[in-house]
């Protein structure tokens, strides 16, 4: 059985009309429940200040009072804030504490996570790219409070993982590897240069690919997962943004591209605890299908 966390909570976050919106997790919540058989995981609402694994405290407490101050929009004007998006954010954040106590227990090996809002765009200092708090950072930092003390991260989402390399580029405990179309958003960043540094050196990569990669050549990068690092966890961001018929993205990976990417994933964490957290992608048809795939190979 695969654990699948939700809260309809989630569509507090009010983004309006823009393309990040609460359609996407509400229909992709809805095939679940209806197609799949799944272990509800419940959320939790933690404290703020265990954003601070993650994040700088000025920047948790200027989302906390943000909206009441009259700010509506944080970074470059793309990511919206309502007034409950700060409650909301730390929900979704924090209740992956829950997930990784779930794999503890023994209750589940995998794990689907349909968040909003996203987070791999969130760094240190600022959240932005539609992203407020850095998901997948925090429940890396509580798998390592559990004791998974080596977690690795496999970001698939069609746009560099910005945020989770920002919290990560010193830091040898965590691997995290972005596979990510080349001169797209975050831009300037993401090239195969970035590394690391210090201790962490060698524990960050980052493989750019061209918009016009065809499904062979996006599947052979993944034999780019690191061979020698022995994880006792694997986390992906998973963003279905790099699917065909995209708006923000030219990439034009298939369904079937992108299950047999997501059985490399598995195959490649063996008998690890894994769990997938909801990124990118906007095409509701799409997404909702993508996930459909993701979940078929999880089971
Ligand atoms: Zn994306």
């Amino acid at each position: 059985m695969i654990g699948y966390m939700y809260d309809s909570d989630f569509s507090l976050h009010d983004t309006g009309e823009h393309i990040e919106n609460k359609i996407r997790t509400e229909s992709i919540d809805e095939m679940i429940q209806e197609k799949h058989n799944i272990f509800q995981i419940p959320t939790r609402v933690g404290d703020k200040e265990e954003l601070s694994a993650v994040h700088d405290s000025g920047y948790v407490d200027w989302i906390e009072s943000g909206y009441e101050k009259g700010i509506s929009q944080i970074a470059s004007a793309d990511t919206i804030v309502s007034s409950e998006s700060y409650a909301v954010a730390l929900k979704a954040a924090t209740s992956t504490k829950n997930v990784i106590q779930a794999f503890k227990d023994g209750k589940i090996k995998r794990a689907f996570l349909n968040l909003r809002p996203p987070g791999h765009h969130a760094e240190i200092i600022t959240g932005q790219g539609f992203c407020i708090f850095n998901n997948i950072a925090l429940m890396a930092r509580y798998a390592q409070d559990a004791g998974y003390q080596k977690v690795l991260i496999i970001d698939f989402d069609v746009h560099h993982g910005n945020g989770t390399q920002d919290i990560f580029y010193d830091d040898k405990s965590v691997f995290f590897i972005s596979f990510h179309e080349e001169n797209n958003y975050p831009y300037f960043v993401g090239g195969k240069e970035e590394i690391g540094k210090g201790e962490g050196s060698g524990f960050t990569k980052n493989i750019p690919y061209k918009d016009e990669i065809k499904d062979a050549e996006f599947l052979a990068l993944f034999d780019e997962l690191p061979r020698d690092f022995d994880f006792d966890i694997v986390l992906v961001s998973a963003g279905y943004d790099l699917m065909s018929g995209e708006l923000i993205s030219s990439a034009n990976i298939s369904f079937e591209a992108l299950g047999e990417m997501v059985e490399k994933i598995l195959e490649y964490a063996k008998d690890k605890p894994i769990a997938f957290l909801l990124e990118g992608g906007y095409e509701i048809d799409s997404l909702v299908k993508s996930v459909d795939i993701t979940l078929e190979k999880m089971r």
